[in-house]
């Protein structure tokens, strides 16, 4: 289903269909609108690794955080690994988890935060054990099916059953702009298929069969299909600007 562009306490975002059918769970994918940063940031930066000042990322956090009315929002250091953190509370701003890739909360109130310029966010629900996950998964994340880790953990942790879970795809590079030159050294040969064109591929269509073979059933996944390159208006792009800010995917379950 194609996500709604929306706006949550004045901040332009997206949300998926799927996920805001349940109302037990918070959620949005931010873009680079309505936040303070200045250039190159600007300007709802949401990362203290990119060079922007630490009381502009915390005042953005804070925006986004109020926008989707939950008390924490908790994040990690990313460094495409496929490590996981059972989050019960978050450490303050700017304090984060350190190096993890997979979110996953329980806990009513706290807000999972992935940032990415480029890479996508990946949000999971259970709603029978409600819980939520997500997930930064790139290229490298994806290589090592970030994917089907979270995905084992919420089986083994939680009991959660795979045909249970809601899936969404954020805003992220898409098959237009997704170029690997150097594909036969980064990608195993299993993912060669993913090639839409000579040097380009479809990241989406990897994740979405990464989940649908981790036990997830098609009518359960959302895929935003908006890429982040192209749209420079919106989004951050790390492929396009270099130097740039990071948007943010928050998931969470509402709190009392
Ligand atoms: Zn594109």
């Amino acid at each position: 289903m194609s996500f709604l562009l929306m706006e949550a306490g004045g901040l332009p975002c997206y949300c998926s269909p799927l996920l805001a059918a349940f109302p037990e769970v918070v959620h949005g994918f931010f873009g680079r609108g309505g936040g303070v940063s200045p250039e190159p940031y600007h300007s709802l930066n949401l990362s203290f690794a990119v060079g922007d000042q630490r009381r502009q990322v915390v005042r953005n956090r804070t925006l986004v955080q109020q926008a989707l009315g939950l008390t924490a929002l908790a994040s990690a250091t990313q460094v495409h690994g496929c490590q996981q953190a059972l989050v019960t509370a978050a450490p303050a701003a700017p304090e984060e988890i350190q190096d993890a890739d997979i979110l996953i909360s329980g806990q009513p109130g706290l807000g999972l935060l992935i940032k990415q310029a480029d890479c996508q966010a990946v949000m999971l629900y259970d709603p029978v054990r409600r819980v939520v996950a997500n997930i930064h998964a790139g290229w490298r994340g994806q290589v090592q099916n970030i994917l089907a880790e979270a995905i084992n953990s919420l089986q083994n942790t939680w009991g959660c059953r795979p045909e249970d879970l809601v899936a969404a795809i954020g805003p992220s590079l898409g098959p237009c702009c997704a170029e690997f030159r150097n594909f036969r050294q980064e990608f195993p040969p299993e993912l060669w298929s993913y090639q839409v064109r000579p040097t380009y591929f479809d990241l989406w269509a990897l994740s979405r069969d990464q989940l649908l073979a981790a036990g997830l059933k098609a009518p359960q996944i959302d895929i935003a299909g908006i890429c982040t390159r192209c749209r420079g208006d919106r989004f951050f792009s790390y492929r396009r600007d270099r130097h740039t800010g990071r948007q943010g995917a928050v998931i969470g379950l509402r709190g009392d």
